[in-house]
């Protein structure tokens, strides 16, 4: 992201409920959004690794294996809030 994108984007969030792979999907753009959800399907053959790695290389998101397969698994807290009409 250059820092005229990350500008038009807005200050980072401040919301601490919810877990960098909520974070991260609410800043892409549609398109990539969407490939980072099938990524994260159980079924993508995507493991929790190549996928805090694709993060971290082409987005630059310092994130963790334990992250991503928190989030999977839904206990992360972003799962949380989604359950409770918090976030979309
Ligand atoms: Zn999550």
């Amino acid at each position: 992201m250059s820092l005229a994108d990350r500008l038009k984007a807005g200050p980072p969030s401040r919301r601490t409920s919810v877990c960098t792979v909520s974070t991260v999907l609410d800043q892409l753009d549609p398109g990539d959004a969407d490939a980072l959800r099938t990524m994260l399907h159980p079924e993508s053959g995507w493991t929790g690794t190549d996928i805090a790695r694709a993060l971290r290389d082409d987005l630059g998101v310092p994130t963790t294996s334990q992250t991503i397969n928190r989030h999977r698994r839904g206990d992360c807290l972003c799962n949380h809030a989604a359950t409770t009409g918090a976030d979309a």
